[in-house]
């Protein structure tokens, strides 16, 4: 897999002797295990890192050994948003691996777990350029103000950016704003609860005139109910975008997609007029 740099990293990429020496000496202090089996670094071989991030420095390794890391492997799911019926792809279903990295990477500052995701947004977002068409933009499931400052960065948009050359589109993270703290969807009982929790929860910004690249794909980590993209879709259509399509890295409840091996990207054109507010 290709890896690329982030802009102004040379200053963090030591040569090998140092870089080495620095590890050894950051092990001391935080000493690596897998997120899954908590098999620490030197007991088995660790998962490749897959892409360089931004925002991650050369020592966040994946914190995942390599046999763990077969059971993130991509195995395409589609489902559909309970009111909309906007397609919802992911790149697996929901189970207690994902469920396990995405917690450590999103409450416990395990920030090398964003490389194992790599290849689930990648596949998510190429089953639905296939299946539904490109995209002008990608647009994160946006966090409230204050836990993306306690939590330092939105899990969605990182995964926006990291999906974002499949897509052929630009990542806008200002598009879409959540109004208020909305609690954790995941401990309201009944579909009409999380509805009712996030309704109106979420502001966009104007979108273009029709033929003006309106074409929009939201991204967010997790998809169980649907409900928060729902409002996030609902907010986003009300101020004219066209919202084709949502990914996901995993989804419950959706249905295995069957992806041709030569499928890769859909030859339908991305719409190229500039996006104007
Ligand atoms: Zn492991």
């Amino acid at each position: 897999m290709k890896k690329t740099r982030f802009p102004g990293a040379a200053w963090r990429a030591p040569g090998n002797i140092v870089r080495r020496s620095l590890r050894s000496l950051l092990e001391l202090v935080y000493p690596e295990h897998c997120a899954l089996c908590g098999a620490g670094r030197d007991e088995r071989p660790w998962c490749e890192a897959g892409a360089r991030i931004a925002g991650l420095t050369w020592y966040d390794e994946p914190h995942l050994c390599a046999e763990c890391a077969t059971d993130l492997e991509p195995a395409v799911v589609q489902g559909a948003l309970p009111q909309s019926g906007v397609p919802v792809f992911a790149g697996r279903p929901t189970g207690p691996e994902l469920v396990t990295v995405l917690s450590q990477w999103k409450y416990h500052g395990v920030r090398g777990l964003a490389w194992p995701l790599v290849p689930l947004i990648k596949a998510a977002v190429s089953a639905a350029v296939t299946q539904c068409g490109p995209v002008n933009l990608l647009v994160p499931v946006a966090l409230y103000g204050r836990r993306q400052r306690q939590r330092g960065f939105n899990q969605a948009a990182v995964l926006a950016q990291l999906g974002s050359a499949e897509a052929g589109g630009r990542v806008r993270v200002d598009l879409l704003r959540r109004t208020r703290s909305t609690g954790q969807q995941a401990k309201l009982n009944t579909e009409e609860a999380r509805l009712a929790n996030v309704a109106g929860a979420f502001a966009a910004r104007s979108g273009p005139e029709p033929g003006r690249g309106r074409r929009v794909g939201v991204v967010d980590d997790l998809v169980t109910g649907g409900t928060t993209c729902e409002a996030a879709v609902s907010a986003l259509r009300a101020r004219g975008w066209d919202v084709c399509w949502v990914v996901a890295a995993g989804l419950a409840g959706g249905q295995t997609l069957d992806i041709p091996e030569s499928g890769a990207k859909s030859d339908r054109q991305v719409d190229t007029a500039p996006v104007e507010f």
